[in-house]
């Protein structure tokens, strides 16, 4: 992962005198991850360049995965992005690196300090949350400055196969080093989504600290709090209100929420409701089924978990989630950390695949699956029938998924485009009941089909659960 930093300021040399580092030299830091090369690859009075090369070993990441506080996903260690692409880790590697210009000192030259540079900034790969391109200008655009970007194709030999999340960027503008470096320092990790450090009370120090005369005006503020704290509501609200001390902005938690979820669609947003109505349901009937110990798979945020937690009935309630972000969000929404030692014993969060059989999932009660088969590629789908009704084979099986023919409902659809950019597939009705059917067909559970939501003329409800009981 390299970063190149450039400027044409006359002389050009004085970079190396501003971020304290000698142009014949070669040098190398050791971070915790691997190590950060700094070199010269130009250096003249009229254009000097100096290189930060971000050297990860993956085998460190590994070991150093404790840090998270909890299992990871295994393989997720080491088949990851993290080498080659500018993430959280540049953000330590330039505090360690240019410490002192960092923080706006210039021993050498100290008059150096307040001078605005013409610079350019390359960052060879940077990966674009859902957001994309807009969401890398929105960022760096109101700081003045000019970003280019290049989308890289996921693999020239395959131009079908499309572009990938990974852009090379290029940004130029005439600012202080100092501003420069706190520019970085914040918003590459806020464009991460892999963030490796485990979001505390001290990361809000860090933000307030480089975010210091910048962060308060930037139109999209809370929007970088918001992703630089890994969306934690908690910990993103106390930001802005530090932030903001003395200042009248009254923002509710609700605004931020909405804030941090401008990615989202206006059709997501207004499914919200729709979205608590179809958990209120699962969990009657949850509660209807009798189970005492059930699994919510695809848990997401715990929004289903938190619903569980009320009723006495339930003992143990199991969360599965793929990502590891989403748990984390999940155990602050749940405030699981202030729980009762016995509130606590009934709850377990863990990180797991649904495409892959796992002794976890074994002996359960019920387990609920909501909004997640679409997520699903259509070639795993299989494997995860296999795990959901062979192995893991719970009792009671609750199954939630939209019901396509209901898009034309929502106007920006159009009644083509798939809910959800993650969305792998979405059934129409008779797809979903001849699925479900097919089902219990294999492995012996009945089936009965419900409509989630008001139903409509000729498309019926928008979303839809299959209720599969085993063996009668
Ligand atoms: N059930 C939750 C979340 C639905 S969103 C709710 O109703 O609020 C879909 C969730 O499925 C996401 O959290 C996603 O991370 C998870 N997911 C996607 N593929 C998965 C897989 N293979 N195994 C487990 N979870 C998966």
């Amino acid at each position: 992962m390299l970063l190149n930093i450039t400027t044409t300021h006359k002389p050009a040399t004085d970079l190396g005198y501003l971020l304290h580092k000698h142009p014949d030299k070669f040098q190398t830091f050791d971070l915790s991850v691997g190590k950060a090369h700094i070199f010269y690859p130009e250096k003249s009075e009229e254009r000097t360049t100096i290189s930060l090369l971000l050297d990860i070993d993956p085998i460190d990441m590994v070991r150093s995965a404790r840090n998270l506080g909890g299992e990871g996903f295994a393989l997720g260690h080491y088949v990851n992005d993290r080498s080659y692409v500018a993430s959280s880790f540049m953000s330590v590697a330039l505090s360690k690196v240019f410490p002192s210009a960092m923080n706006g000192r210039c021993k050498d030259r100290p008059e150096l300090v307040d001078v605005k540079l013409p610079l350019e900034v390359s960052i060879a790969s940077i990966s674009a949350p859902k957001g994309g391109e807009a969401l890398i200008r929105k960022f760096f655009e109101p700081l003045g400055y000019k970003v280019g970007l290049t989308r890289f194709t996921l693999d020239k030999k395959f131009p079908e196969w499309g572009d990938s999340k990974y852009f090379s960027l290029k940004l130029t503008h005439t600012i202080t080093t100092k501003e420069l470096l706190s520019h970085l320092y914040v918003l590459i990790p806020a464009l991460d989504n892999d963030k490796h450090y485990f979001v505390s009370e001290d990361e809000i120090e860090k933000l307030l600290q480089k975010g210091e005369g910048w962060l308060k005006d930037h139109p999209a503020r809370e929007q970088i709090i918001s992703r630089y704290l890994i969306n934690l509501h908690s910990l993103s609200r106390r930001a802005i209100e530090r932030l903001s001390e003395g200042d009248e902005i009254g923002i509710t938690e609700d605004e931020l929420v909405e804030k941090s979820e401008t990615e989202k669609s206006e059709t997501e947003r207004r499914r919200e409701t729709l979205h608590d109505k179809r958990l209120r349901i699962v969990a009657n009937k949850l509660v209807e089924s009798g189970a005492e110990r059930v699994l919510d798979l695809g848990c997401g945020e715990g929004k289903l978990i938190r619903l569980l937690l009320k009723e006495k009935q339930f003992a143990e309630i199991v969360g599965m989630d793929v990502s590891y972000n989403i748990l984390l969000k999940a155990k602050e929404k749940l405030h699981f950390d202030e729980m009762s030692p016995r509130q606590k014993e009934r709850i377990n969060l863990f990180q797991g695949s649904l495409t892959y059989r796992d002794k976890r999932l074994e002996g359960f009660d019920a387990a609920a699956v909501v909004e997640v088969i679409e997520h699903l590629d259509l070639d795993r789908l299989t494997a995860f029938e296999r795990v959901l009704f062979e192995f893991a084979g719970p009792r009671t099986i609750l199954l939630t998924t939209p019901n396509k023919e209901f898009n034309v409902m929502w106007e920006k659809l159009g009644g083509e485009v798939m809910r959800h950019g993650d969305h792998r597939f979405e059934w129409t009705r008779k797809e979903f009941a001849d699925w479900a059917n097919n089902m219990g067909g294999m492995y012996n559970y009945s089936v009965e089909i419900l409509p989630i939501g008001d139903e409509e003329e000729n498309m019926g409800a928008p979303s839809q659960m299959a209720i599969f009981r085993y063996g009668n």
